[in-house]
This record gives structure tokens, sequence and C-alpha cells, in this order.
């Protein structure tokens, strides 16, 4: 028997139709891309996206179409993405870090038909324009005054084509499972893969982000997502901050330690996310200037694991809330998320530290299991590690256009590829990616942890562990630094510094110094990138052991 309630689609034009009725006068400000601070409201970015879904039927875009954007964390950007979603388009966000080939083969594979634009990307596509050839038009994020001279074929000034329309739109009301966002992994082996998000995996997304014990955002919250839409977007927050009208603070192009700061003082906000590279910097000017955070309550670390001095840092120093949250693309993103559980209330500072830098339980809609290599699960004891496995309504069950064949094992499971153990808390803790881990006498040794207790050191800016082939043990760790700027750390002083905090042997068998450690598109370390320039690279243990 079905049950006898009301059948209301999740799609995605709900939140913005909430957030317009129930918090319509709540600001979203902007770092505009052009400098100065804007100013809108929920109530303005609705009937402005009305009118981009207007705009884009005018240009041809139907149903089931695909619309892309290369932009930073802007309103403009949000109207856009509620206009093509709600015209029953799908928004596909591009990462303008990637590189020239992976952009032309991903605006081709997903078969873009518009770009909306920000002024800082307009040369990333006039470089690939003519590889392009069924993008129709490019709308680009600005007003007529601040038009460029472009070789881009039709392009369109955004604030024309916007106010060219009444707003007079009723959005499309179809399958709540249709396709209304798109992302692409990567790809750091392989081309990059498309993840695409429905109405209904993203609106389920957000009320799982919403919970108290996930972000838990409320109307009296100011949120600045660091996190860039075009990266996983940006963690679910701007569909999670309209559904419980939080106040947005966008910072547009300008992510560096001290425009942060000044959004963080001047719109007092109360809760952010970024990557842990993003924090490093902020810290670093907060430090360095006696700043104070007095309106942060909470801050969402994740991508990459948080380093303990940075977690200590905000929790103990400034008195921020550390919430370590881990996720992935194909996760809509967010798996799991480091709230204080019932019962931790008496934990020493320690304690609560230590909970603190796992990445946290699983929240609502994610399951998680952890296995060996045969497949067995195994247990939730804090020390068991293996491969992590979820499934969920939020987590993809293939790639657009079926790309890297069965991704899911009989019974559902998607293996995230990430090596982890979970306590009796059921709190998970990243231990490294399956590819990085390194094998040393038939052991595992987690190059993750390394790296995050190396980073404690002073005069450490950076750490990369990787393995190095050993005649005796397979592998052997090195430890890769980038010391503080007019820094020189010696190896003796770097194994010095780690013992008593890894095991006697997860011991680095060398330390090198390097200028800069290369990172990926979304921020992580290019393990890869690094193994392949330390290839030939002969340990001083190796010697020995032959
Ligand atoms: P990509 O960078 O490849 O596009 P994602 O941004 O989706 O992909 O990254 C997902 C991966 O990032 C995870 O599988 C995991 O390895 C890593 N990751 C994410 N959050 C954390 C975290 N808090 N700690 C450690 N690793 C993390």
């Amino acid at each position: 028997m079905l049950g006898l309630m009301q059948d209301w689609p999740l799609r995605v034009s709900t939140i913005i139709d909430h957030a317009a009725r129930n918090y319509g006068d709540r600001e979203i400000v902007t770092r505009s891309v052009e400098g100065p601070i804007v100013r809108t409201t929920y109530k303005e970015v609705h009937l402005r996206a009305r009118k981009v879904a207007q705009a884009l039927s005018k240009l041809g875009i139907k149903e089931g179409d695909v619309v892309a954007t290369m932009a930073w964390n802007t309103a403009r950007h949000m109207e856009a993405w509620y206009g093509i979603m709600g015209l029953g388009a799908i928004c596909h966000t591009l990462n303008p870090r990637l590189f020239a080939e992976q952009l032309d083969y991903i605006i081709n594979h997903a078969e873009d038909k518009v770009i909306f634009v920000d002024l800082t990307f307009v040369p990333v596509l006039e470089a690939i324009k003519d590889k392009l050839p069924l993008v129709k038009a490019y709308v680009i994020f600005t007003d007529r005054a601040h038009m460029p001279e472009t070789s881009l074929p039709n392009a369109l000034c955004y604030e024309e084509i916007v106010e060219a329309e009444n707003g007079d739109f009723k959005w499309v009301q179809g399958d709540e499972n249709a396709a209304c966002g798109l992302c692409y992994t990567s790809g750091t082996t392989g081309n990059p893969k498309g993840v695409l998000y429905s109405h209904r995996s993203n609106v389920l997304h957000s009320l799982a982000a919403n919970t108290g014990d996930a972000l838990g955002m409320r109307s009296i919250d100011v949120m600045l997502p660091v996190v860039p839409m075009f990266h996983a977007n940006a963690w679910g927050i701007t569909f999670a901050a309209p559904a419980v009208g939080a106040k947005l603070v966008m910072p547009g192009a300008k992510m560096d330690g001290e425009s942060i700061c000044e959004l963080l003082e001047t719109e007092k906000v109360t809760v952010t996310a970024a990557v842990p590279t993003v924090w490093l910097m902020l810290l670093q000017f907060v430090e360095k200037h006696g700043k104070q955070l007095p309106y942060l309550n909470r801050v969402v670390i994740g991508g990459s694991a948080a380093p303990r001095s940075m977690v200590e840092i905000f929790e103990n120093k400034y008195g921020v809330e550390v919430f370590h949250a881990w996720g992935m693309t194909e996760m809509s993103p967010m798996g799991t998320l480091g709230s204080l559980k019932y019962g931790m209330e008496n934990l020493t500072d320690e304690e609560r530290i230590n909970v603190k830098c796992r990445q946290g339980r699983a929240i609502y809609s994610v399951e998680m299991k952890i296995t060996d290599d045969d497949g067995k699960e195994l247990p939730w004891d804090g020390k068991a590690f293996g491969h992590l496995m979820v499934r969920g309504p939020a987590v993809a069950k293939a790639y657009l256009k079926g790309e890297g064949g069965q991704i899911l094992d009989e019974d559902g499971w998607f293996d995230t590829g990430d090596v982890a153990n979970i306590d009796a808390d059921g709190y998970m803790q990243i231990t490294d990616r399956a590819k990085d881990v390194i094998k040393s006498g038939g052991e595992w040794i987690s190059s993750i942890e390394i790296e995050n207790m190396a980073v404690g050191h002073p005069k450490v800016a950076e750490a990369a562990v990787i393995g190095i082939a050993h005649p005796k043990w397979d592998e052997r760790p090195l430890l890769i630094i980038v010391p503080n700027e007019g820094e020189t750390v010696t190896k003796e002083e770097m194994l010095k510094y780690l013992e008593g905090k890894i095991a006697k042997w997860w011991m680095p068998d060398d330390v090198v110094t390097i200028d800069e450690i290369p990172h990926t598109a979304t921020g992580k370390i290019q393990k890869l990138a690094l193994r392949q320039r330390f290839q030939s690279y002969k340990l001083p243990t190796a010697d020995a052991a032959e």
C-alpha cells in the first residue's frame, strides 16, 4: 500500500523559493570580481534567477541541455545556477584550474551549449574557443561598463541579458530524479569523469548537511564558503544556506588571508568552510597581524586532512570549533563531519583534539564500511584499516556516458579509493589514498599521518610523504618538506621531531627539502608528480640492506 502523502518532487528550485518566501531580505554579500563589495538578497536572487532562465530560453536552451559556468563564488554565479537548474537544464561547473586540454575535453564531453564566465577566466576560454564547436554563446558575468574586448564568439553581457527580462517565469516542474548539476573529478589518472547530480540528490544532501550534528546552519548564521562552487558544489553550501536562510558571504576572486579575514570581520561571519591550504594562509595572516576571530564560531576543514596543529590553533587559541569533513565529488560531496557526540562533554583538551583530527561520523544518508583486500568487512575498532566503501542516495552510481564502466559492487557499494579506520563511536579516519599507501614489509604505512605530524614542526610550511622502492622492505617512506620562507630544516631535526609522534617503523628513511610541492586543480598534493620526480631516488638505507 502506498502512503497518502503529496507528491512534491524534490527539485532544487524549491530551495530558492523557500529562501525568497521566508528569508527574502536575508543578504548575500559578494566581493565582486570588478572590486567593490555588492549586496543582494534571496528575494532578488530568486527574481534574477528566473530572468536568467528566461534569457537562456531565448538562447534556445531547453530542459536537459547542459549550460556551464566558470566562475568564482558570487551572487551572480548563484543566480545563474538556480536559473539554469530551474529551467530544467544541467549546470556544469568548470574548474578553471584544470589544464587547457582537460578543459576542452570536459566542455565537449559534457556538450556544454552556453558558458557563463567571470572576467578573470575570459582568457582561459579564449585560448581554447576554436576547439569548442558546440558552444553557442558565452555570457560574461559583468555589466556593460566592464565588458572586455574579447575574441570569444557571441559574447553576451550578463547584466544586459538578465535585465532585458521581467522574471515572469515558472520553474520547470520535472521529475526529481532528473539531472541538474554536473561536476568532473580532476582525474589524476585518465580523463576526468563527469558526476551527474539529480535534483533529488542535491535536495537530500542539503537537508542532510543541515542536520545539527553536521553543518547545522540556521537563519542566524552567516556563512562564508571559501570552497569554490566549481569544487564539488562548494560542498553543497549554496543549496544548504538558502534552505535555512543563512546569510551568505561570497569571497569572489580573493581568497588570500587578508581578504578572507576582512570579510570575516566586517560581515560578522559565524561559520566558514575551506581546504587546509586556505586556513594555513588565514592563520598566518591572523597571527602576523595579531587579529582575533571574534564572530567566528565554526570552521569546516576538508578536501585534504586537517593538520593537528591547525585544529589546535583554531580550537584552543581562537575558540573556534573545528568540523573536520571528508567527502568527494562523487558524494555530492559530504560524507562525514567531525562534530562531538553525546558523552563527549568532559573530554580533556588532548582527547577532544584527537577526536577532531579524525574525519568524523557519517552524515544521515551516507552508509560506510571498511573492507580488506578480499572484500571482507573490518571491525570499527579504530585500528583495523581498509578500503572505505560508501552508499547512499547522494552517492554516484555511474559516471556520465558510462566512463569508467561499472563503479558499484553487487551490493551497491562505491569504493572511494580511500583507506580508513573507523572507531567504536563511528569516527572515521582517512589513513591514505589506496594508491598512496606505503607498503613496507607487507604492512601499510599511512603517508597522511606522517605528513600531518611533519607540518606541526614550526619551520615546516608543507610536507609530503611518498614510498620509495627498497630492496628489503619493498617500499620505505621518504619525507619531502617545504620549509617556511627563510628557514632551513635538517633531516636530524625533522626525525627528532617525529620521534614518539609516529610508530618507530613508520620513521621516514630520508628527508629532503624542495622549493614547492605540486598541487592538483582541487588543491591536493600531487603524489604522482612527486613519485615521478623521485623515481630513481636511492634511500640511504638501501645500501645497507643489499
Ligand atoms: P578531486 O580532488 O579528485 O576532484 P574530490 O575533491 O572529490 O576529488 O576529492 C575527494 C578526495 O579528497 C577523497 O577521496 C579523499 O581522498 C580526499 N579528502 C577529502 N576530504 C578529506 C579529509 N578531510 N581528509 C583527508 N582526505 C580528504
